[in-house]
């Protein structure tokens, strides 16, 4: 017999209908032990997340707004689900501590969790299987990091006690004060992905509404192919560049226990979505997996005669940044220049500063600033020691009239970065396409 843990997203859980389809993919085989849930999504278009719900209700609170109204809403919608799956679960009880936690001055990560911690009952009660919560179980440092080690020998003996599980997404416990912490959002991916490492799963189904990872967004290239199998390597490439069906931090638990992910769809269950394994084989004639890029980033480029020889010159620079907390996304670097690319978010409107510290302390010859850069990705394990890959993709740009102001290419040749103007990203992504797929 084999093991299978399940991770259903937000609008897989978004009310009672979702949830008999979670509850028929759970029934289809005796190998779904786990569940995780997320809080309930949105049910339809100009819908509310629940979590986003309660992040509102703890902003009100801050501000002294009663948030009662607003709490109400969300709990009404649990009590809908509870009715309509004619399940009768002492919810009441739960609200009320909620309820008198926010009236004690809760945080926000206590108050934000509780949309998961309402679902994984709620789900629990309807599947029949045990409730068990992930605190004292995900266990985070003072500094807020996971203690990954901890974690999983904690969530290990905990689950060898239950058959069968639903636990909830997102949160676990600061070890030193026990408070609850939560993930980043979409954090839950995150928690089914250490279950999955903790239970030695065979394999992490992650189900969402999509039938798995497309090779780029299809806001930007119309109808692009499925990706059916991509390696962790791959796909974290492409989640770090904004191809959004996972949590980027969700891929090293499986990895490092070499579990296949399987991301699936809630809605048609008879897809087999995109399967992520360490070293899938590649399909016949595929170079290129996926596509994914991201706007805003600012290249600064620094100008220094003999800069090559300068012993010491990007170790300087590299303090000025780590200084000033900045964090770096490449450094392009040629004889005598070097370059930076920088996200604005990391910025954060703090250009003239990090370009007048470079001059005072560097003293270079000259620097350009470049606003208004994107980065694409192009993203395939079918790329690495194939030659050509670049002048098709160079090519490509070129036909299309795009300017490309930065290249950078890993040194496991899976990946090719390329900076265009952001006026050209979506051009240049569907270039990119179509000369591949
Ligand atoms: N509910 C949380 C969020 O909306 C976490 C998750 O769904 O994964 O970000």
């Amino acid at each position: 017999m084999g093991l299978k843990v399940l991770k259903f997203g937000g609008s897989s859980v978004a009310d009672a209908l979702q949830l008999a389809k979670l509850k028929n993919i759970v029934e289809a085989d005796p190998d779904n032990r786990y569940v995780i849930v997320s809080a309930p999504g949105k049910r339809f278009g100009g819908d509310n997340k629940v979590t986003d719900l309660l992040y509102m209700c703890k902003a009100q609170l801050d501000h002294n707004i009663p948030a009662d109204q607003l709490f109400q809403v969300i709990t009404d919608r649990y009590s809908a689900v509870e009715m309509n799956l004619e399940l009768s679960i002492d919810l009441r009880s739960r609200y009320d501590e909620i309820r008198e936690n926010m009236q004690k001055g809760c945080s926000t990560d206590y108050l934000v969790s509780r949309g998961e911690y309402l679902s994984a009952i709620l789900t629990a009660a309807y599947l029949g299987y045990d409730f068990v919560d992930t605190t004292g179980l995900i266990l985070f440092d003072q500094k807020g990091r996971l203690m990954e080690e901890e974690t999983n020998q904690a969530l290990a003996a905990e689950l060898s006690k239950h058959e069968r599980a639903v636990l909830p997404g997102f949160y676990g416990t600061n070890a030193s004060d026990g408070k609850i912490h939560t993930f980043s959002r979409g954090g839950s991916d995150i928690t089914g992905a250490l279950v999955a490492r903790a239970v030695k799963a065979d394999v992490y189904e992650n189900w969402t509404d999509v039938s798995g990872l497309l090779m780029a967004d299809p806001r930007i290239v119309e109808n692009p192919r499925p990706i059916h199998r991509i390696s962790y390597m791959e796909l974290r490439e492409l989640s770090y560049m904004g191809a959004n069906v996972l949590h980027e931090s969700a891929v090293f638990p499986a990895r490092k226990a070499n579990i296949p992910i399987n991301i699936r769809n809630t809605n048609h269950p008879e897809d087999p979505g995109t399967v992520i394994t360490a070293y899938p084989e590649v399909e016949d004639g595929k170079i290129i997996s996926g596509i994914a890029g991201n706007k805003d980033f600012t290249v600064i480029a620094i100008y220094k005669n003999m800069l090559n020889s300068e012993i010491g010159f990007i170790r300087r620079l590299l303090t000025l940044l780590e200084d000033m907390n900045i964090s770096i996304e490449h450094i392009p670097t040629g004889i005598d220049t070097v370059s930076l690319v920088i996200s604005d978010k990391v910025l954060d409107g703090r250009i003239d500063d990090v370009v007048a510290a470079i001059q005072r302390q560097l003293e270079p010859d000259n620097i350009d600033v470049y606003n208004n850069i994107s980065l694409i990705a192009t993203v395939g394990r079918g790329m690495s020691y194939k030659p050509g890959v670049s002048a098709r993709l160079f090519s490509a740009l070129a036909e299309n009239d795009i300017n490309i102001r930065m290249i950078d290419q890993g040194s496991s040749e899976i990946n090719i970065i390329v900076g265009v103007a952001t006026e050209d990203f979506e051009k240049a992504i569907r270039a990119i396409y179509h000369a591949f797929a």
